[in-house]
């Protein structure tokens, strides 16, 4: 094509597509590594990964359609905001979550959370002075803790994920290992003091195998005792979310007076996710003695199984479904129900 027909052509083309997108004909989600990003005209949507085109499908704009993209990604079509969606695990890089969790990671950077840990930290001191002095018979007492936003800030990494960071377990390896990981507040002095008052730690994670050594490395780095093979149990290939196993084989051999946790599923098996929020609620009520005694409970607003709660862990559901579930729960609260 000559220079002067390009020159001709050119202004034509740019208005073509500023009308596409005026009549939303045209949606693009844009972003980086593992974002997909998505191009919807002329009926046929085109999803890219990094910059290279994966598939391209023909949409009749009249029913919702799930996409299954060929590779390691799984694209949700939502008709009403005329928008794909990458879902687990990118669920985080869709726009809808990421503007509900923006918040929910601010307030965990608040001052307001760093009272909390102090708070939830000096009470487990409190308890576990109170086990010492209980323990007539010089059993060796264990604590056990979860990892991620109980003992260390999982902040830094999800920060990077609202500004199109990598969702990656390899993204977060790296996060780890870097500058920017720090423990939280109070945590690294409650671990120690229980260790120097004769005591064991274990850190129950979940966290991926592939992130075994620079667990023991970067929870060394901070000051963490005991970050090691024997007392980091790892959720280990096949192994089931479920701690209760890994809880179980600790309290055969130790007395554990304390766990420490995030999320319900770090204290017991006793919150069924996919029952809803209420059952969970009343589970949680039906031990209320344990809160606080045996039990600490730190804040975490930006994820846990009380968000999947609300939508019963449905993973084939889309953002905007996910939203209509949330707004639902609170139907039987407002006072104008
Ligand atoms: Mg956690």
């Amino acid at each position: 094509m000559n220079q002067r027909r390009m020159a001709r052509l050119l202004p034509l083309t740019l208005i073509l597509l500023f009308a596409l997108c005026m009549t939303g004909a045209v949606s693009l989600g844009e972003g980086k590594a593992n974002i997909c990003t998505i191009t919807v005209g002329d009926g046929v949507l085109s999803v890219l990964k990094n910059g290279k085109q994966l598939e391209t499908y023909t949409i009749d704009g009249q029913n919702p359609v799930i996409l299954h993209i060929a590779g390691d990604y799984e694209v949700s079509w939502d008709q009403a905001t005329n928008t794909a969606f990458a879902k687990d695990p990118l669920r985080i890089s869709s726009a809808v979550d990421r503007e509900q969790k923006v918040d929910a990671a601010l307030w965990q950077l608040s001052a307001e959370a760093r009272a909390c840990f102090w708070q939830s930290f000096n009470t487990a001191t409190l308890r576990f002075d109170q086990a010492l002095q209980a323990n007539t018979a010089g059993e060796t007492l264990a604590v056990i803790a979860d990892i991620d936003d109980t003992l260390v800030d999982g902040v830094m990494y999800t920060a990077d994920v609202l500004q199109d960071g990598e969702w990656t377990n390899a993204a977060f390896g790296a996060s780890l290992a870097s500058e920017a990981c720090l423990p939280l507040p109070g945590a690294v002095e409650f671990m120690n003091y229980v260790v120097d008052k004769g005591g064991v730690v274990f850190y129950v994670t979940n966290r991926d195998p592939s992130l075994r050594e620079v667990t023991y490395s970067s929870m060394r780095k901070m000051g963490f005792p005991m970050a090691d093979e024997k007392h980091v149990f790892i959720r280990e290939t096949g192994m089931a979310s479920s701690k209760e196993s890994r809880r179980a084989n600790i309290e055969k051999d130790y007395k554990v007076v304390l766990v420490l946790g995030d999320n319900l599923e770090d204290f017991a098996d006793l919150f069924p996710v996919k029952q809803g929020n209420d059952v969970r609620r009343n589970a949680v009520d039906d031990i209320r003695d344990e809160w606080g005694r045996r039990f600490i409970m730190f804040p975490n607003a930006v994820y846990g199984d009380w968000e999947k709660a609300i939508y019963r862990y449905d993973k084939t559901k889309t953002p905007a479904q996910r939203m209509a579930d949330k707004l639902s729960i609170f139907d039987q609260y407002k006072y104008t129900r």
